[in-house]
C-alpha cells in the first residue's frame, strides 16, 4: 500500500501519518520533517532553506526531490510508503510517478485531510505556543495556505482522475479521525 496524505498546513498530516505508519506498518517520508532536520543541524541545506520556510514558501524542487530519490532507493524493500506533505506541486507528482513506476510500484489511495480556515489558524496558533515552530505564526499561515491552494490543490486533480482520492473530514478527535481513515483503508 502507497498512500499520500494531503491537506492545508496544520491539518493534522503528521498526527494522522504517525497513526497510519504504524497501523499498516509502512515507510513514512514527511519533506517538512526532513527539511527541519537539516535546519535543526545546520547543515548547508538546511541553512540555505531556513528563510524560504520561515517565510511560508516552497522550499525549491531540486533540494525536495534529491530527497525524495535518495528515502525511496534506502526504503524500497518496505511494506510501502505514506508520504505526508509530498507532492506539492505538479513537478514533484510527475517525478513521484516515474520513482514509483520505476520499481514498479503505484500510488494506492490519496487521503485528503480537509479542514476549515478557522480551524487551521486554531491548529497552528496553539501549536507554536507547543512546538515554536518559527513558520506557525498568523502572517507565515497565510502564505502558507495562499501557497496550499495555488500551487498544492491543484494537484489533486492528477490523483483524482485516477479515482484515487478519498476526502476526510479533519475536524474533530484525533482517533475519530484515524478511524475515519482507518476504515477507508481497510477497504483497500
Ligand atoms: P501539517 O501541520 O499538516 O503536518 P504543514 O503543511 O504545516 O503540515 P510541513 O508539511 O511540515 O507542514 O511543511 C512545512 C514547510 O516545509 C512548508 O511550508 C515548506 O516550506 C516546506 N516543505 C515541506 N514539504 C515540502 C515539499 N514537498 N516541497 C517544498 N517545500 C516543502
Ligand atoms: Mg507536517
Amino acid at each position: 500500500m502507497n498512500l499520500i496524505l494531503f491537506g492545508p498546513p496544520g491539518a493534522g498530516k503528521g498526527t494522522q501519518a504517525a497513526l497510519i505508519v504504524d497501523k499498516y506498518k509502512l515507510a513514512h517520508l514527511s519533506t517538512g520533517d526532513l527539511l527541519r532536520h537539516e535546519m535543526s543541524s545546520s547543515t548547508e541545506l538546511g541553512n540555505e532553506i531556513t528563510e524560504i520556510i520561515n517565510s511560508g514558501k516552497l522550499v525549491p524542487n531540486h533540494h525536495v526531490l534529491k530527497m525524495i530519490k535518495i528515502f525511496i532507493e534506502n526504503n524500497k524493500k518496505s511494506n510501502g510508503f505514506l508520504f505526508d506533505g509530498f507532492p506539492r506541486n505538479q513537478d514533484q507528482a510527475n517525478l513521484l510517478d516515474k520513482l514509483l513506476a520505476n520499481l514498479d510500484l503505484k500510488i494506492t489511495s490519496v487521503i485528503l485531510l480537509e479542514v476549515d480556515k478557522e480551524s487551521l489558524r486554531e491548529r497552528i496558533l496553539s501549536r507554536s505556543q507547543k512546538e515554536g515552530r518559527a513558520d506557525d505564526n498568523e502572517e507565515t499561515l497565510i502564505k502558507r495556505l495562499e501557497v496550499y491552494f495555488s500551487e498544492t490543490e491543484p494537484v489533486i486533480a492528477h490523483y483524482s482522475n485516477k479515482g484515487l482520492v478519498k476526502s476526510i473530514d479533519g475536524v474533530g478527535e484525533i482517533n475519530d479521525i484515524n478511524q475515519r481513515i482507518n476504515s477507508i483503508l481497510d477497504l483497500v
